[in-house]
């Protein structure tokens, strides 16, 4: 498929070494958009920047911790140098760490807020500028959240993680009326089941099996499926925002 209004952007994508934000960089490379790929996992950084450059790609590995203002400022700065200023972000950086509250996981509660909140504040404040001023250009500029079909439906153990989900779709819609009258478009895309690394860091073996046993009821969405819906959203003319989309497997209730 081919979306129109991808070649020639400049794109950032977080959480690019796996899942959605992996599905996403490649997509978008293969419509002809730079792609600064960000996550803390550098050799995978490599190998999908050797990936996409294969195939006549432009990408550039950037390793930075969406946590650390020194580390995205590090990034801003290289990636300025490499490809000058940034029309499209993608927030896809993400951790899930469900556990009773009981449990007080201070560690986990502050992990989760400090990557899926104010990681994505970090970040978004960091290209504002861009963005403002590549609308005030006439090209077209985009802030994509992934934001989770969690931001609305109650799972038992998963207070923290949807409270963070819950802030970023209240985020999303704020943002948006402070960006719209300057005509930088923002989306908050809510997936539902998808099949990436995310449970992989649970660290309680029932609550990750419990995760499997759900994906393999309801059936999951591939992240080429969700990183398609985040192409489509920027390759619409410019004057069209598709400001909230929940994408879920037909299963998922
Ligand atoms: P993955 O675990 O595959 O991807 C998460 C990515 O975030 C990794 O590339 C990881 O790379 C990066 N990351 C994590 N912490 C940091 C950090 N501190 N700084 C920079 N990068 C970081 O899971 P998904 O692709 O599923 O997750 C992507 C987003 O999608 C998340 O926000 C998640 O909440 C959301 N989502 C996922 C759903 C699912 O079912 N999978 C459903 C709904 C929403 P590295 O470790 O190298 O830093």
């Amino acid at each position: 498929m081919s979306y129109e209004n991808l070649a020639g952007r400049t794109a950032v994508v977080t959480g690019a070494a796996s899942g959605i934000g992996e599905a996403v960089a490649v997509l978008l490379a293969a419509q002809g958009a730079k792609v600064a790929l960000l996550a803390r996992r550098r050799e995978r950084l490599d190998a999908l920047v050797e990936k996409i450059r294969a195939n006549g790609g432009q990408a550039l590995a950037v390793v930075a911790d969406v946590t650390d203002d020194g580390s995205v400022d590090a990034a801003v700065e290289r990636i300025h140098a490499a490809y000058g200023t940034v029309d499209l972000v993608v927030n896809s950086a993400g951790v899930m760490l469900p556990n009773p509250v009981d449990d007080r996981r201070i560690d986990e509660w502050r992990r989760m807020i400090d990557t899926n909140v104010t990681g994505v504040l970090r970040v978004t404040g960091a290209f504002t500028a861009d963005l403002v001023g590549a609308a005030a250009e006439g090209r077209p500029a985009d802030l994509v959240n992934i934001s989770s079909i969690g931001a609305h439906i109650v799972f038992p153990n998963y207070a923290v993680y949807g409270a963070t989900k819950a802030a970023i779709t209240h985020l999303s819609e704020t943002l948006r009326a402070e960006f719209g009258p300057r005509d930088v478009r923002v989306t908050n895309i809510e997936p539902g089941f998808t099949a990436t690394e995310l449970a992989q860091h649970i660290d309680s073996d029932g609550l990750r099996e419990q995760v499997d046993g759900m994906l393999e009821a309801v059936g999951s969405l591939s992240s080429e499926e969700v990183a398609d819906v985040v192409a489509y959203v920027g390759s619409r003319p410019r004057h069209v925002n598709l400001r909230q989309i929940m994408v879920l497997p037909t299963r998922q209730a």
